[in-house]
């Protein structure tokens, strides 16, 4: 047998280490932790343990193909560039975009930036990491001047206190809830649990508070003035590293008493004070938010909430005392580095005309995007409006995936060319593709991937790549230069690519930034393939300095916004997310059949009360339709849900069953300041399917 090659999980931003062991016959593979890895010690979730049954080569897009027809390389790509070419000299950089995915590796998500941003000179360039914790970043960079996660998975271990906001952590990201468990089995710390549902990750905690969805600015801020008003406040970190706005305490000593908070929030006073006292008697606080604070029309000021009691309160920079975005995909935070979101330029960077020259010269780039771009819900907006005529999408699935998704298809058909680069031949999105093109897979691929916590790790290849795949940093380098441009993406390996970004992120650096990746600017090839995993940043804002221009972080006044009620035909709200077992919408853990056992169909989850209202019983098939479309579900009762409320989960597509399509049902609202989608609260109705 073969030795373990080490790697990098393919899902979850938790970022486990594994090691995989081919066996030398057709693609089996052996899969167990790493236990050298600081994210996980050898540990796996279900997902992880089960990657060895994924890497098989059903369903595979092997070759490129035209339409229906295989095609060559040469004749792919030559089509791929001239298609842009021509659409950009018609109708100007803007009228192309790229959606890609925080399943790129690092250097494929530098590559493609640098030719949308650098060379075709738009920043239309957008991911799919916009809809898991677009609004973090915001929030972070209007906080501490630079998108940062002032956190590590060891602050978990030395807090007194955790309390985890709108996040499934036993599901989502189960290395986290294990380091968490055993934490508080090692040294008693308390758990609060915030979320509108009563999940897996509440059994056992000190404290859950199902508070009414969308009331966390209320809840943060009540908090925050209650801590004021007991003397809780750093005034002495205040005054030396953050900068507090004018009428900031003013605002919070409106509406923010106990009871009045506990009213806005639909909680009981009593347990809501238990909250505060616990929050009280435990300085090392780490707060962990996900998706139920980012997913939201309001994501970016509820993530500035929690970012605010901790300034506020000197809970950050110090061992155990944090507050904690943790990231959905295997390299949302890597792609955030390059800067691959249409909202920034590159390598933390935003598009101020110093940033836009100094990028420039660097790239020596022919005229650089000068502006932000369109983010992913505006992108495909554009596109059924006409006004985006060339999109190239990557390893992702927007037909599904983005909210309202009937109007994305709807946009993909009306596109006069798009292109798709996956591993999977068959996806909702790639029916509508002029050309695919066969990207490597986890397993093949060599690059890249940083996790929630800043930590860098390789992923390396253990399979050789099956019939025609490319890596996706070769395809887009292959078409930059059928594009005119091809000194400036002639790379030889993904080390090149990972050097020249550690370059930028040097060359950009003026003293003041975390990111910072000098030291890997020299790495030779050989160094480049033994890396061990490593952090950036430190522990960052240890000193009290922050990257503002001023060195000072900022609270900024966020107050929560008026919660629509239940609309007459519409009596019901929506949540969205994720099973234990499935990731995303199951190209990969479809494939490992020991994964279907947890959640063999998609169920739509409801209080027993809305059962009694609807006419319904458990395993009734039930339609759910929301104003943007409807599907069908199997009905399961569940006392977690609040009355009103219903749960559906966001894996299943057309390619693999009739019914349970979540991705139809969601609206097309996003954040003002972050883009990303609301997932979390749709107005729904719910009816029964009879099938008799
Ligand atoms: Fe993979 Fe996430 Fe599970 Fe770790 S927690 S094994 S990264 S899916």
């Amino acid at each position: 047998m073969a030795a373990a090659i080490r790697t990098t999980c393919a899902y979850c931003g938790v970022g486990c280490g594994i090691a995989a062991t081919p066996s030398g016959n057709a693609r089996e593979v052996t899969i167990r932790g790493d236990e050298a890895h600081p994210a996980n010690g050898g540990r796996l979730c279900s997902k992880g343990t089960h990657l060895g049954e994924t890497v098989g080569l059903e369903g595979r897009l092997l070759h490129p193909m035209i339409g229906d027809r295989r095609a060559s390389w040469d004749k792919a790509l030559d089509l791929v560039a001239k298609r842009f070419a021509e659409t950009i000299a018609q109708h100007g950089p803007d009228s192309v975009a790229f959606y890609v995915s925080g399943q790129l590796l690092t250097e494929d998500y530098y590559v493609a930036n640098k030719l949308m941003k650098g060379f075709i000179g738009s920043a239309n360039i957008d991911t799919n990491s916009r809809l898991c914790m677009s609004s973090a970043v915001a929030a972070q960079t209007r906080a501490f001047g630079e998108d940062v996660v002032p956190a590590s998975y060891e602050d978990l271990e030395e807090a007194d206190l955790i309390v985890l906001v709108g996040s499934n952590t036993a599901w989502c990201h189960p290395i986290v809830y294990q380091r968490i468990q055993a934490a508080r089995a090692a040294r008693g710390t308390k758990l609060v649990v915030i979320d509108p549902r009563r999940t897996e990750t509440c059994e056992g905690a000190d404290l859950h508070l199902a508070l009414r969805p969308g009331s966390d600015v209320a809840l943060m801020n009540g908090l925050l003035a209650w801590c004021a008003q007991e003397g809780l406040v750093d005034k002495a970190y205040l005054a030396d590293c953050v900068d507090v706005p004018e009428g900031f305490w003013d605002m919070l000593e409106q509406g923010h008493d106990l009871w009045s908070t506990a009213n806005a929030c639909d909680l009981d006073p009593a347990r809501l004070r238990e909250f505060y006292e616990l929050f009280a008697a435990n300085p090392r606080t780490v707060t962990v938010f996900s998706q139920g604070i980012n997913q939201s029309i309001r994501g970016t000021d509820q993530g500035n909430a929690i970012l605010n009691l901790h300034l506020a309160t000197g809970r950050i920079g110090q061992p155990g005392a944090a507050p904690f975005s943790i990231t959905g995909q295997p390299n949302a935070m890597g792609g955030r580095e390059v800067g691959g979101l249409a909202s920034t330029l590159a390598a933390h960077m935003d598009f101020a005309p110093e940033n836009v020259a100094r990028v420039g010269r660097f790239w020596a780039a022919p005229r650089v995007a000068a502006k932000p771009g369109l983010k992913a819900v505006d992108l495909f907006r554009a596109m059924n409006e006409g006004r985006i005529k060339a999109v190239w999408i990557m390893a992702t699935n927007p037909a599904v995936s983005l909210p309202d998704a009937g109007t994305v298809r709807a946009a993909l058909e009306k596109c006069p060319f798009v292109v798709v680069s996956d591993v999977i031949a068959q996806t909702d999105t790639g029916a509508y593709a002029d050309v695919r093109l066969p990207a490597a897979a986890w397993g093949e691929k060599d690059g890249t991937v940083t996790n929630s916590v800043r930590t860098i790790s390789r992923q390396r290849p253990f399979l050789p790549l099956p019939g025609e795949a490319r890596p996706d940093w070769w395809i887009v380098s292959e078409v930059a230069a059928r594009m005119g441009w091809a000194s400036a993406f002639a790379y030889d390996t993904p080390a090149d690519i990972w050097r020249e970004h550690a370059r930028l992120t040097a060359y950009q650096n003026e003293g003041a930034r975390v990111l910072n990746l000098a030291a890997q600017a020299t790495l030779t090839n050989r160094a480049y393939e033994a890396m061990e995993p490593f952090v950036w940043g430190g522990q960052p804002f240890a000193d009290g300095r922050f990257s503002t221009p001023n060195g000072r972080a900022r609270l900024v006044p966020v107050r929560q916004m008026d919660l629509q009620g239940p609309l007459p035909d519409w009596p019901l709200t929506l949540n969205t997310g994720r099973y234990r077992d499935q990731w995303h919408t199951m190209t990969r853990t479809g494939l490992a059949p020991k994964l279907a056992r947890h959640r063999e169909e998609p169920l739509v989850e409801i209080h027993a009360d809305d059962a009694v209202r609807f006419g319904l019983k458990a395993g009734d098939l039930a339609k759910v339709s929301t104003p943007q479309g409807a599907s069908m579900f199997r009905v399961a009762l569940s006392d977690g849900q609040r009355p009103g409320e219903i749960f559906t989960p966001i894996h299943w597509t057309d390619q693999i069953s009739t019914g349970g399509r979540t991705g139809l049902l969601p609206r097309p609202l996003v954040d003002p300041i972050s883009g990303q989608p609301g997932y979390k609260s749709t107005p729904a109705m719910l009816a029964r399917v009879d099938t008799e």
